[in-house]
């Protein structure tokens, strides 16, 4: 029987309420499916972490992740240390350590959750947002100098590189061909960005000819906000810079009811590294220790880590489970409106997945 190593790291908030939800759900379904298991290593990473040891993971963290089949992440992100040290010391070192260069954030309505849109029917919202995840406005290029003088300089240099931008639009125009609509919105403002978001358009459009039966459009991030909430129909697959696939996704996971179910996948596509699966939202101080965090995001990102394992038929099984249990408005959490905590939704899931 395979077992599938995977790496847990809670992180921070309500990381460390949601991604032992996560494992519990996990073993359950391995449980009931009977051909594989699961061996999980967890890493007590983040801020206590650091307040114990002046990081947020050891220096030699990526050897210890190295050899896993996968990761699953909680969040990043503490009160009392700058948002920065957080976010770079410890997932982004894991992002750009294994090259995980394709970001992607599926969005749905599922059953039982509404849209805060008007006239929206839950077939005209089935997204996927690629981002790309390793370069852009995030590549942690630039500095201060005169550091507290009046003259003070800050800087953050975007990189945009050839080889950087042709496989993320690649990687898009791949999975869209994939898709029953295969469609894909190249997000841009080479209007504005006279230099690197031209060199994408540029590159989108040469990477468009290999792939003959995508349909594909083009359009600025500005005017991307305001197709998202008014024409959600006309847009399936959609790839973005780093920057702006943060700021749309966070949109989309609002649209499709709460920032609380969005998941995602940070992918190596080639494989050389383990890819890492984390809900898309933060630590959530304003409601960690409570214990009603919602753990759909969690869930759903553990469906895109059964889907990267390749064992398809576990993950339909788990994302049936988990849109039975959203489709009760008695197991909804507080961000849906709901008193449910996180203990009774995962006790729901884990439930349906023993039938
Ligand atoms: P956030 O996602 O933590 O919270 C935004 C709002 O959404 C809050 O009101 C929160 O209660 C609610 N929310 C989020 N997830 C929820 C869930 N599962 N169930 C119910 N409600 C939920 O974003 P923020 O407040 O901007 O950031 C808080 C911290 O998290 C910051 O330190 C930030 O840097 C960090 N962060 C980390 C990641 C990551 O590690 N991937 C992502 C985003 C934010
Ligand atoms: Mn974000």
């Amino acid at each position: 029987m395979k077992t599938y190593r995977i790496a847990t790291i809670p992180g921070d908030g309500i990381g460390q309420e949601v991604i032992p939800a996560g494992a519990e759900v996990l073993k359950a379904l391995a449980a009931a499916a009977g051909s594989f298991a699961f061996s999980f290593e967890n890493f007590g990473w983040g801020g206590d972490w650091y307040r114990q040891h002046g990081v947020m993971m050891p220096a030699d963290g990526l050897d210890a992740l190295r050899h896993q089949d996968a990761i699953l992440f909680g969040s990043a992100g503490d009160p009392h240390i700058p948002d920065h040290i957080t976010l770079w010391g410890l997932r982004l070192k894991i992002c750009q350590g294994f090259d995980q260069y394709a970001n992607v954030r599926p969005t749905r309505i599922l059953p039982g959750i509404q849209t805060p849109l008007k006239n929206c029917r839950v077939q005209d919202l089935d997204w996927v947002i690629v981002r790309e995840n390793s370069e852009g406005e995030y590549a942690g290029v630039g500095g201060r100098a005169h550091q507290g003088h009046p003259i003070e300089v800050a800087t953050d240099v975007s990189i945009m590189t050839r080889a950087g931008v042709d496989r993320i639009i690649r990687y898009a125009f791949k999975l869209a061909q994939g898709r029953p609509r295969k469609h894909l919105t190249v997000v841009t403002k080479s209007n504005a960005q006279r230099h690197a978001m031209v060199m994408w358009d540029e590159i989108a459009a040469s990477v468009a000819l290999d792939f003959p039966d995508v349909h594909w459009d083009k359009e600025l991030v500005d005017a991307m906000t305001v197709r998202m909430v008014n024409r959600p129909a006309s847009i399936d697959t959609v790839v973005a810079t780093n920057l702006h696939a943060d700021i749309l996704s966070d949109l989309a996971a609002a649209l499709a009811g709460s920032l609380g179910i969005a998941p995602t996948g940070n992918i190596d596509p080639e494989r050389r590294y383990p890819s890492m699966f984390e809900p898309i939202h933060g630590s959530a101080f304003d409601i960690m220790g409570q214990g009603v965090a919602n753990p759909v995001g969690t869930f759903w990102s553990c469906v895109m880590l059964l889907q990267h394992l390749g064992e398809d038929a576990a993950a339909a099984r788990l994302m049936a489970a988990v849109e039975a249990v959203t489709a009760d408005p008695a197991l909804h959490t507080r961000d849906l409106g709901g008193q449910a905590t996180t203990a009774q939704v995962t006790a729901a899931v884990c439930k349906r997945l023993a039938h």
